[in-house]
């Protein structure tokens, strides 16, 4: 018989939507331990503040919020290094939607002036507020091919896109370093009706495939939008599993 892993999985709790990533995460926990008999993984979640607290981690989540104003306090924190360590050394899981793809991504543009602070670690460059200003938030159904497979999914359903002010990854970059795993794109927006362009007079449908809006390089995910503003669990279910669970069996 095996032995039932403990796992603390944090959420980064500095700014922005750190209490409701932690309602789905308790909640999409929950469904896990139901749909298996004999769960392999038992979950803690915690606010992290502090790089005790980050020590504690075996994986994390970076919410939605202001990027710059995340990466203000974290440097204020001293968690800025730590971060840094927890996702590019250690290769931690990590998730970072909206303002925490944003920190997680090598570089980004359209940054407020005199730049801003990264975590980074995905070899991407992220476009801030591309779709506009708070305004012009918006929800869309998306189609996320990468959760079907996973049983504890409804595969069938859209699934609910909520986007405020979100970035979107307009490049990948190139890879030099052999340890570096490739960035997987895992969804695009398509053929929406693109605003960003201040002073445009007529909004424009992109006729590409889409902006892309969620990637995957090894231990590191990001999302332009915000699984933890819906009621939906498939996205954090998928990520413990897929990610969290799957990179404690390869470690342990
Ligand atoms: N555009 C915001 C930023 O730069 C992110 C918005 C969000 O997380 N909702 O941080």
């Amino acid at each position: 018989m095996t032995a039932t892993a403990l796992l603390t999985v944090g959420v980064l709790a500095l700014q922005g939507g750190f209490y409701e990533h932690l309602t789905l995460l308790r909640a999409a926990a929950a469904h896990l331990a139901d749909a298996e008999s004999r769960p392999s993984v038992e979950y803690s979640f915690i606010e992290v503040r502090t790089p005790e607290q980050l020590a504690q981690c075996s994986a994390l989540v970076i919410p939605g919020g202001e990027s710059t104003t995340i990466s203000l306090v974290a440097a204020a924190s001293g968690l800025l290094e730590p971060l840094r360590h927890f996702v590019k050394v250690d290769k931690k899981p990590t998730w970072g939607t909206c303002a925490g793809l944003i920190l997680l991504s090598d570089q980004v543009s359209a940054t407020k002036k005199g730049g801003q602070e990264l975590i980074g670690g995905l070899a991407v460059r992220v476009h801030r507020n591309h779709f506009g200003r708070q305004i012009e938030s918006f929800n869309a159904p998306l189609s996320l091919p990468f959760l079907s497979g996973d049983d504890g999914a409804q595969t069938e359903a859209p699934y609910p896109g909520v986007f405020i002010r979100a970035p979107v990854v307009e490049e990948v970059l190139s890879t030099s370093s052999h340890d570096q795993q490739p960035v997987q794109i895992l969804a695009k927006l398509p053929g929406r009706v693109n605003k960003m362009k201040e002073g445009m007079s007529q909004a424009t449908t992109k006729d590409d495939a889409g902006d892309v809006i969620a990637v995957r390089q090894g231990n590191i995910l990001g999302t332009s939008f915000h699984p933890e503003l819906t009621t939906d669990l498939r996205m954090h279910v998928w990520w413990l599993r897929q990610i969290v669970a799957a990179s404690n069996k390869q470690s342990s």
